[in-house]
């Protein structure tokens, strides 16, 4: 065996006597957030009609980043009008040709303000600058880059077919991926010839915002993409105007139901993309250190605040133990705190509320007997954080087991058998997404294909690609957004 010099163990890390990483801040000094933002309506910013704004903060610093308007039914009525204005002259006149034209500019503008958009989404959500830099906006751009593709190539995506847009579709998204959230439903929308009435999240405006300024750039015609922004009512004046053809919702399981209520009985056509609680499965011929990582992505990847995201692992009995030391190891190397900082894991949740929910639920976890452990992470005195959390001792009665946290917190569940642990990550009102890790491609076979899920990974997880259709089943959703299938919610066939 090979000694080791005395050089080389001068050199060597010691993480036991607190090696630290230095800090590495993103600089803001580049960044122009105006003092207040008005709607983006018909090819605008436009002072809201009743005069009123609400603030935007930063959930890691809790300080006021920005004002933006407060949508009333006046203004979500002038940004329909303006949509259906422009669907009718120009945008459904238009070429596909012209139109992708247009996506491909707001594709590249994007990522030529890359950076920008990946400080903004950080500053506004709480994010980690690594996720919005190299998730998050490229992406977005991704997004845009694909459904213009596709724009002058729809009656070779549906042959025989005469493929139409639809007309005016309202869209409404959550906090989680504010920009993302916004490129699944603007690209589509647009290739297949609609106009667009888009919602941001209350806690996460300026994204959108900041895309509506590159889409005045992009110079789209006036109208054919509006954004209002404002709270729940906002969104609720958007899903019931009587001129809306289509909605388009991501968001909760709670506010996906009120909305297929009150659309039930009219001619408006709906996709929603709801919650998840998603069953991460190990088996004991894993590559165990592999499966740790993907476990640990799975669930601390934006706080948790991610639909798909692997809240349920699943072990088997064989490696429980050495997988739970292997998770506690692990998550204490976890860096939690500034989110503008490049070494940070996991930044801040993304409001008060979230983190009250969050903690709702671990006192319900421990009210029912669960055993929770978090580790050891120093807290910022201001913001908003949770340390990633790992909660065992449960089973499949227990509401943390069954009901959406969005937050870093995984529960972990034994199994012995393939059978069982295919009815356990069923047994769920939800059907996102789940994930396997074997060596065995037919157990990956048998797993993903038992699983009730719209979106599978097998010895990985949270991988997602604009060409790949992505959604749910049962209380997850209903409709495809993203790769061929996302093009036909927007499309009269
Ligand atoms: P949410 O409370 O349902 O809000 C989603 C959006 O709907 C927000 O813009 C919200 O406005 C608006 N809204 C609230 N009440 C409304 C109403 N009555 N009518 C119309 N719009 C209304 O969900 P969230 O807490 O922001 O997001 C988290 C949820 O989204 C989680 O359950 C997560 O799983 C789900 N999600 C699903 C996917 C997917 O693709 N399946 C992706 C991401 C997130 P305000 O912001 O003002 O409340
Ligand atoms: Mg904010």
């Amino acid at each position: 065996m090979l000694k080791e010099t005395d050089i080389q163990k001068k050199n060597r890390l010691d993480f036991s006597t607190g090696w630290s990483y230095d800090p590495a801040p993103e600089s803001t000094d580049h960044i122009a957030i105006k003092e207040r933002y008005g709607h983006f309506i018909n090819g605008e910013f436009v002072e809201p009609a009743e005069g009123e704004y609400f603030a935007t903060i930063n959930p890691s610093t809790e300080e006021k980043l920005a004002e933006v308007a407060m949508g009333s039914q006046a203004d979500v009525d002038a940004a329909v009008k303006a949509a259906r204005k422009a669907y009718t002259k120009t945008w459904s006149k238009m070429s596909g040709r012209d139109r992708g034209r247009y996506i491909y500019r707001i594709a590249r503008l994007i990522q030529e303000r890359a950076r920008e958009f990946a400080v903004i989404e950080t500053m506004d959500g709480g994010k980690p600058i690594r996720e919005s830099r190299d998730v998050d906006v490229p992406l977005a751009a991704a997004h845009f880059f694909y459904y213009a593709g596709w724009a002058d190539k729809l009656q070779y995506a549906f042959p025989g077919r005469r493929p139409e847009g639809i007309g005016v579709a309202g869209q409404i998204i959550p906090w989680n991926f504010p920009l993302l959230m916004a490129a699944w439903k603007i690209a589509p929308a647009l290739a297949t010839g609609n106009c667009v009435v888009l919602k941001p999240a209350e806690t996460t405006p300026l994204t959108c915002l900041k895309l509506a300024e590159i889409i005045r750039d992009a110079g789209l015609p006036a109208g054919v993409v509006n954004i209002v922004t404002g709270a729940g009512d906002t969104g609720a004046a958007i899903v019931n105007h009587d001129d809306v053809d289509k909605i388009a919702f991501t968001g909760s399981t709670a506010v996906g139901k009120i909305i297929q209520k009150s659309i039930a009985g009219t001619p408006k056509k709906l996709t929603l993309e709801l919650g998840g609680k998603a069953a991460n499965i190990i088996f004991e011929d894993a590559a165990i250190d592999q499966a740790v990582e993907g476990i640990i992505n799975g669930i601390f990847f934006n706080q948790g605040h991610v639909c798909c995201a692997g809240s349920r692992l699943f072990v088997q009995e064989s490696i429980a133990d050495i997988v739970r030391d292997k998770l506690v190891d692990r998550i204490e190397t976890l860096r939690v705190g500034d989110p503008l900082d490049k070494n940070t894991d996991i930044g801040a949740i993304n409001s008060k509320e979230q983190l009250e929910t969050i903690n709702r639920y671990l006192e319900i976890g421990l009210n029912e007997g669960a055993d929770i452990y978090q580790s050891k992470c120093d807290l910022p005195e201001k913001g908003y954080w949770c340390c990633p959390t790992l909660v065992a001792n449960v089973s499949q009665s227990h509401r943390i087991v069954q009901e959406e946290v969005f937050g870093p917190v995984l529960t972990i569940q034994t199994f012995r058998t393939p059978e069982e642990v295919l009815e356990k990550a069923n047994n769920t009102p939800y059907g996102l997404s789940g994930g396997v890790w074997t060596d065995k491609g037919s157990k990956i076979f048998n797993m993903t294909t038992g699983i009730r899920a719209g979106v599978l990974w097998a010895n990985t997880f949270n991988k997602f690609d604009a060409t790949s259709p992505f959604g749910g089943y049962k209380e997850s959703g209903l409709g495809r957004e993203g790769g061929l299938h996302g093009l036909i919610p927007y499309l009269n066939l």
